[in-house]
């Protein structure tokens, strides 16, 4: 009898998880701009070339990492952010996986920069299709900058999988818009190409919104609170007049965390029900809170899903306090036939 099996070594290993873990350009920008997110910064620049094809940059300036971590950063299922199973079910981190550094890292160019607030000088890695090509001490200011070229370079087949310029750039928008939405305190610019796309100062949520998509905004806007047990819900939501007839802006965030949950539009559009014209659809902007256990996080490797302990529960509340919210600001003409 003869054995067959193998492991795998680590650098195919990484190759393989990259393969969902980084789609496109925006699946890096997500994973870059999440872990600046994560180490605290308050300033994040995010600066792509060709819709990412040629550069994906984010600089932030938060904790930046020793040189044992800068390392380390690079290997599979190496994190700061859980030490013990437990963790999973107390997050109060985007990342928790380990997974995306290295992922990156095996398809792409990688030149990271890094210095912790409290060293003299901080350090310079290069690291390319999982290997590290250099490391040196640098003058640097404190925090990090990630630079990622040459995403797929050694898989032709990705790489010409990707699709035009403008359709990569707009996914890009999408992930940044999402993490921008998300945390309205932080400082964001994002360039493409040497023009500057947004300018986002730190600012409360509404004002966010604001400054994303035009001042038209505000207007349409209905504040949206409600707070119990389960859940807290803040947010936005658009006056019924301004519904469109393409999916609008549509935010649904969990602990910060944009997710994608077709069962909460559900309970939205249910609260508008009578509201709107035929195939009209409405703008949102929802931030819930709930208790980190209440939820699974970990049900997919983007982690745009999760899965809710009560999920009918926080269908119905969701859904009334809506409703409460469109009817209090007395948005729509009375329509008799809703009840
Ligand atoms: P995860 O975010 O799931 O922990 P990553 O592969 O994205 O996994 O990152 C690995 C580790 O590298 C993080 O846990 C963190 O300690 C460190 N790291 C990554 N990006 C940054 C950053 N911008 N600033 C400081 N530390 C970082
Ligand atoms: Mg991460």
């Amino acid at each position: 009898m003869s054995s067959i099996i193998q492991l795998l070594p680590d650098h195919v290993a990484n190759q393989i998880a990259a393969g969902e873990v980084v789609q496109r350009p925006a699946s890096v920008v997500k994973e870059l701009l999440e872990n600046a997110v994560d180490a605290k910064a308050t300033d994040i620049k995010l600066i792509i070339k060709d819709a990412g094809k040629s550069l994906v940059q984010v600089i932030d300036n938060g904790l930046g990492m020793s040189v044992t971590d800068a390392r380390l950063c690079f290997e599979r299922h190496a994190t700061s952010k859980i030490r013990q199973a437990e963790d999973l079910f107390s997050l109060h981190t985007k990342g928790f996986r380990g997974e995306a550094l290295a992922s990156i890292a095996a398809i792409a160019h990688v030149e990271m920069k890094t210095k912790q607030d409290q060293e003299e000088l901080g350090h310079n890695i290069v690291i390319e299709g999982s290997k590290f090509v250099s490391q040196e001490l640098a003058v640097l200011p404190k925090g990090t900058s990630f630079a990622i070229k040459n995403l797929f370079f050694n898989i032709p087949a990705r790489r010409n999988f990707l699709k035009s310029d403008i359709v990569e750039h707009r996914h890009i928008v999408d992930e940044f818009q999402r993490v921008a939405l998300a945390h309205p305190n932080i400082y964001f610019t994002f360039y493409h190409n040497g023009s500057e796309l947004f300018n986002l100062p730190p600012s409360n949520s509404r004002q966010r919104i604001v400054n994303i998509f035009s001042g038209k905004t505000n207007e349409k806007l209905v504040p949206v609170q409600e707070i119990t047990e389960i859940v807290s819900i803040q947010g936005f939501v658009s006056k019924p007049e301004f519904a469109k007839k393409s999916r609008g802006e549509q935010f649904f965030f969990v602990n910060n965390r944009y997710i994608k949950s077709g069962y909460l539009h559900h309970a939205i559009m249910a609260a508008y029900e009578g509201l709107l014209k035929d195939g009209c659809q409405p703008s949102y902007f929802l931030y819930l809170d709930v208790p980190p256990h209440t939820i699974d996080i970990n049900i997919h490797p983007t982690k745009t899903e999760i899965k809710f302990d009560d999920e009918h529960a926080l269908y119905a509340i969701l859904r009334s306090s809506i409703k409460h919210s469109l009817g209090q600001f007395n948005v729509a003409p009375v329509l008799d036939f809703d009840r």
